[in-house]
């Protein structure tokens, strides 16, 4: 959740992220990448599409939604507390977030290799940002601006995969009623 704009601070002074790559265990995973745009996290490893990347493991609960904060339910967020905060947003995204089962994966839609950024589609967990941000991915069907999940409708809510909750809240504003 980095690439916020409007998100001062989270570098550290010797320029890498602000979390050792021990945490979560992702050293074997993940390595950083500080460019002057900020700091994004690049794949050690090659892995199928749909593979297990880790599971998230030093997670916890957050009072509040926030720049840091990946959505969880319709009403709760966590903080990852590790490298993994330093996912960007792709709408061509390299992994899935998955807040239900709590773990990270490969994208569905191709395989992961090694040097590829870790970046995974925002409004897969996010239903509404209170800061939108322009995506700069330059991938074909970009959304442009970034606004969360709740903006997405019609045929392009089938171009990418959802979490749950956010599939959800997408039946309920599209008047589908409970399932
Ligand atoms: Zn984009």
């Amino acid at each position: 959740m980095a690439s916020l704009p409007s998100t001062p601070g989270q570098k550290s002074a010797n320029g890498d992220g602000a979390y050792p790559l021990t945490v979560n265990n992702l050293s074997s995973l993940v390595s950083y990448n500080e460019h002057p745009a900020g700091v994004s996290i690049n794949s050690r490893v090659s892995l199928p599409k749909g593979a297990l990347f880790t599971p998230i493991t030093t997670s916890t609960p957050a009072p509040a939604k926030r720049w840091s904060t990946v959505q969880t339910s319709k009403d709760s967020q966590i903080e990852l507390n590790s490298a993994l905060l330093y996912m960007n947003h792709s709408c061509a995204p390299s992994l899935e977030v998955d807040a239900k089962e709590m773990v990270v994966r490969v994208s569905r839609e191709r395989d992961l290799k090694a040097g590829d950024d870790l970046t995974f589609f925002y409004p897969s967990t996010e239903w509404e940002f209170d800061a939108p941000f322009e995506c700069l991915c330059a991938e074909k069907g970009c959304v442009g601006k970034v606004r969360g999940a709740k903006f997405i409708e019609g045929k392009d809510a089938q171009r990418w995969w959802f979490n749950e909750h956010i599939q959800g809240l997408m039946k309920e504003r599209d008047g589908h009623g409970k399932n």
